[in-house]
């Protein structure tokens, strides 16, 4: 599946989201319409949760399980929508949140924490460098209620270190919400070994997927936590959670998403997570060997336990492009069949990025390469 050769003519999406899917995946999508309450539905949802519970629980490079309490449930909407789900529900107004910031997602996590709470700290970093984890230990103490960070910050490609903020969250009894949105499926997750409570992921990232839905996985510690009360109507956790149990949704689900869902997570399956996580790790290593070989250098700075993404690789433009006309590149990228993505709000026309997620052969990785090179030098 992942070795077939690619052409010039060939359309290559190599955007962190949405990634290209399979054919299996596309087709379910347009199997005839079933009700959201009939038990072919529910059916459906069951596949999409048991595969959603091996990605959640073995993305191991052993397959060795990481959690055996918790749920994992599906929400129509995207990774936005679980991120605010997800917060929403373990906090009250006047609650305390530590929300780690160096990229783009994860001051998307603050801007949701101050809608439901007054009393949010940011620890922040430049965008790309690595978070102290000292000013994280001095942000965090008994009073923080909930601690968010983003695992892989797909506007910057760094690999943030969940098991060690995990440890600082546990240490003062702190509810710890995961974005592994373009982690999970591609990388090493552990929810019980980080001390994760929920973990929020997207299907249209590493789980190869179509966009429009998002999955969870909410813990028994977390369960604790989330009444539903504070939670806007649509994003009831303790509602979607019992509904979950009957693998059912409280409102109408987009059965076709749902069902392309369930193709992509067995998908995984048969791939083997360990396999998966090694691909994706030669993958992304190939595009940082052949980006730097051609003198171009990274964007994102790893220290310490922050690593470079297996996943999304962030390329800094050389500063005579940046000052020229970045555009001219990106449509030259475009011209070429070839789909990438520019930095996102004050990073525009500074990076490019590419995704290795989902299911691409090394001859398209290495199409991404050449392309990108040609462009530069057209
Ligand atoms: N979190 C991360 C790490 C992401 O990469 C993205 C999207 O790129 C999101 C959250 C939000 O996804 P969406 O804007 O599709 O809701």
């Amino acid at each position: 599946m992942v070795d077939s050769d690619t052409t010039d003519e060939e359309f290559l999406l190599l955007n962190p989201g949405p990634v290209p899917v399979t054919e299996d995946v596309l087709a379910s999508m347009t199997e005839p319409m079933v009700s959201h309450r009939s038990a072919d539905f529910e059916a459906t949802y069951e596949r999409a949760q048991e595969g959603l519970d091996a990605v959640f629980t073995r993305s191991t490079l052993d397959g060795t399980s990481t959690s055996d309490a918790g749920t994992s449930l599906i929400l129509n909407g995207t990774a936005t929508m679980g991120m605010e789900a997800a917060v929403a529900n373990v906090i009250d107004e006047g609650d305390t949140v530590v929300a780690l910031v160096n990229g783009k997602f994860g001051r998307r996590f603050a801007r949701i924490a101050d809608r439901y709470t007054d009393d949010v700290t940011r620890v922040e970093a430049t965008w790309g460098e690595s978070i102290p984890l000292s000013a994280v230990r001095e942000a965090v103490d008994d009073d923080t209620d909930l601690v968010t960070m983003v695992h892989n910050e797909t506007s910057t490609g760094l690999l943030n270190p969940v098991a060690e903020v995990g440890e600082i969250a546990k240490d003062h009894d702190a509810c710890f919400v995961v974005d592994g949105v373009t982690s999970i499926g591609g990388d090493v997750f552990r929810i019980d070994d980080w001390n994760v409570d929920v973990a929020v992921t997207d299907a249209q990232k590493a789980l190869g997927a179509p966009p429009g839905v998002s999955a969870m996985y909410v813990t028994e510690r977390a369960k604790a936590a989330i009444d539903g009360e504070s939670a806007p109507f649509y994003e009831d956790l303790d509602w979607h959670l019992r509904k979950a149990d009957q693998h059912q949704t409280p409102f109408t689900s987009a059965v076709p998403l749902f069902r392309a869902l369930a193709v992509a997570v067995e998908e995984i399956t048969d791939e083997g997570m360990g396999d998966r996580i090694e691909r994706h790790r030669r993958q992304a290593a190939a595009f940082r060997e052949g980006f730097t070989a051609m003198g171009l250098e990274l964007f994102a700075d790893a220290e310490g336990p922050t690593e470079l993404s297996n996943t999304v690789t962030a390329v800094a433009l050389p500063t005579e492009l940046r000052e020229a006309d970045p555009d001219e590149f990106f449509a030259a990228v475009k011209e070429r069949n070839v789909s990438i993505s520019g930095g996102q709000a004050h990073l525009g026309g500074q990076i490019f990025r590419v995704s290795n997620m989902g299911s691409l052969s090394s001859a398209q990785i290495l199409r991404g390469v050449r392309t990108v090179g040609e462009a530069m030098t057209d």
